[in-house]
């Protein structure tokens, strides 16, 4: 039964929604309500994301909000509905998939920040669900609120989780397991899917309208542009640009880059099999349904360029009203991508490794040689299988000042990061031209220190340390394990009083070589 009544308390601090995706029109969705679910109860509310939203925590927090976040009651203002995409997916393309397992509730305005979208997943089957079950295994969905506000704090650009609930029903899958919901919060749910679904109907009065309502709400800036279609995909461009330096610079690996999961606004959004890796190895792949390594970690630059190709082609016809026109202009902007990418990773990279002057006023070569540096890094913890994460903590505690070899292997402060590397005299020998290259900086140790630590996380969601939590929460239901985690990853950048334990990676019998759908 699905309530649609008001409590006099939350008639005082109701949700305003302000729905403008449904204004598009019916060919963009299918309403749709939720599914109720037999015993919802509330597992985590994200106190301080409601705040920045305007929403009342009191209200939310509550039974009540166990009630909304699982679909049983629609908020007043709330329009649920499916919305229509279509996908490549590993390459093939599938005219039709939608939110099979998603629903729309429907927007807020923010003042001075825009506005969100805020949606349930899990909730229900939908004319999009094909053979699914609409519903959401609790396990993925407590993966992707760690893993979503975790990208958040570490300041990646990300869909945001609201709530968790658990649903008091099972689903099947492998096995039965118990249910969850996960309500999201995003600054647009349109993919580049979105756009293909109605590039294969040949529907371009849809593109258009579609295309407008992003400029509007994501990209008001290329409003004023003479060609604001241009201006969008050259905007889109370069957040997915950025966005995917960032994912690079932390070891993260998004699992299923297909085209109806890669968001029109710049965040990352579908946290399915995605993972962190713990030792660095570039062709890392945990996706159990990945098979051909698609969507492997060094693959994650050019599947972006392959997606943006994908959405420049059924933007063509706004491009220009000449198809000639359109595929040359579509290819200049496809060709800053490469050079965006290539900027945004060197430009953080250099911050992680403490390498500060400013490109600029360095010489093109000095750059190259930073260039060199980095990758040589990469190089030796590659073949020393050096955990990722460890080794951007520990460099960003060296000390600066040249050290011979044998000084080097005795100190304290290298001796951490030499360990993490299967042959530390590797590290050693890197370590010395970093310190030559450390000479020529201006800053002095601490300053720079400062500024390294604050790229470089002591904290990531490690996928052997979900896979605890989530096996504590569907074995045992058991959420403390769940809520550790969490809280730890609120404050990546912070190492934290008798937490060490979320730091290390995994112990043999812990690795996770393996991340699923779980769809
Ligand atoms: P994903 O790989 O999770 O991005 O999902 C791809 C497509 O499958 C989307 O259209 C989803 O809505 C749909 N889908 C995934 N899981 C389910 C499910 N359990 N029930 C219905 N549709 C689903
Ligand atoms: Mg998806």
């Amino acid at each position: 039964m699905i309530y649609t009544g008001l409590t006099t308390e939350n008639k005082l601090n109701p949700i305003l929604f302000n729905n403008r995706y449904v204004t598009l029109g019916k060919t963009f969705f299918v309403k749709t309500s939720p599914s109720p679910v037999a015993n919802p109860a509330l597992i985590k509310f994200n106190d301080s994301l409601a705040e920045s939203l305007g929403l009342s925590v009191a209200n939310l927090n509550s039974a009540e909000g166990a009630e909304i976040f699982s679909g049983n009651r629609i908020p007043e203002g709330a329009e649920p509905l499916a919305m229509a995409y279509a996908g490549h997916q590993f390459g093939g393309f599938n005219p039709q998939l939608g939110d099979g397992r998603a629903i729309l509730l429907g927007e807020i305005d923010v003042s001075n920040d825009g506005s969100f979208a805020m949606q349930l997943k899990g909730s229900g089957r939908t004319v999009y669900s094909r053979d699914g079950d609409g519903r959401a295994a609790l396990g993925p969905v407590l993966r992707e609120y760690l893993v979503s506000e975790a990208m958040a704090k570490l300041r990646v650009p990300t869909t945001r989780a609201l709530a968790v609930v658990t649903t008091g029903e099972q689903v099947a899958r492998e096995r039965l397991l118990p249910g969850g919901i996960i309500t999201r919060i995003a600054t647009s749910f349109i993919r580049v899917g979105t756009f293909q679904y109605f590039s294969a109907r040949g529907d371009v009065a849809a593109i258009q309208k579609l295309a407008d309502f992003v400029i509007e709400r994501n990209y008001p800036q290329t409003h004023e542009a003479e060609n604001p279609y241009v201006a969008l995909l050259k905007a889109v461009v370069e957040r997915q640009a950025a966005l995917i330096a960032q994912w690079m610079q932390l070891g993260f690996i998004h699992g299923v880059m297909n085209t109806d999961n890669m968001s029109i606004a710049g965040e990352t959004i579908d946290y399915g099999p995605c993972a962190f890796m713990d030792d660095y190895d570039q062709s890392r792949v945990f996706s159990s349904i990945d098979r051909h390594g698609r969507y492997a970690y060094s693959n994650q630059p050019s599947i972006g360029l392959w997606n943006l190709t994908r959405l420049a082609e059924v933007l063509l016809p706004l491009l220009s009203e000449d198809t000639e026109v359109a595929v040359e202009v579509a290819q200049d902007v496809l060709k800053t991508y490469v050079e965006s990418y290539q900027n945004h990773w060197l430009t953080g990279m250099r911050v992680k490794c403490g390498l500060l002057s400013h490109p600029d006023k360095l010489k093109q070569d000095k750059t190259k040689q930073d260039e060199a540096l980095i990758e040589e890094l990469f190089n030796i913890m590659a073949a020393n299988n050096a955990d990722f994460t460890l080794t951007f903590f520990h460099l960003s505690r060296l000390p600066a000042q040249t050290v011979t070899q044998a000084a080097a292997q005795a100190s304290d402060h290298d001796s951490d990061c030499r360990n993490l590397f299967d042959n530390p005299e590797q590290f050693d020998n890197w370590v010395i031209k970093w310190r030559k290259r450390l000479a020529e900086e201006r800053q002095n140790d601490e300053e720079r220190q400062i500024k390294m630590q604050a790229v470089n996380p002591v904290y990531i969601p490690r996928n052997h340390q979900i896979e605890a939590a989530i096996r504590a929460a569907e074995d045992h239901n058991d959420f403390s394990v769940f809520h550790d985690l969490h809280e730890v990853l609120q404050n990546p950048y912070v190492q934290q009083q008798g937490k060490d334990r979320y730091m290390r990676p995994p112990e043999p019998d812990e690795v996770v070589t393996q991340t699923f759908c779980g769809t």
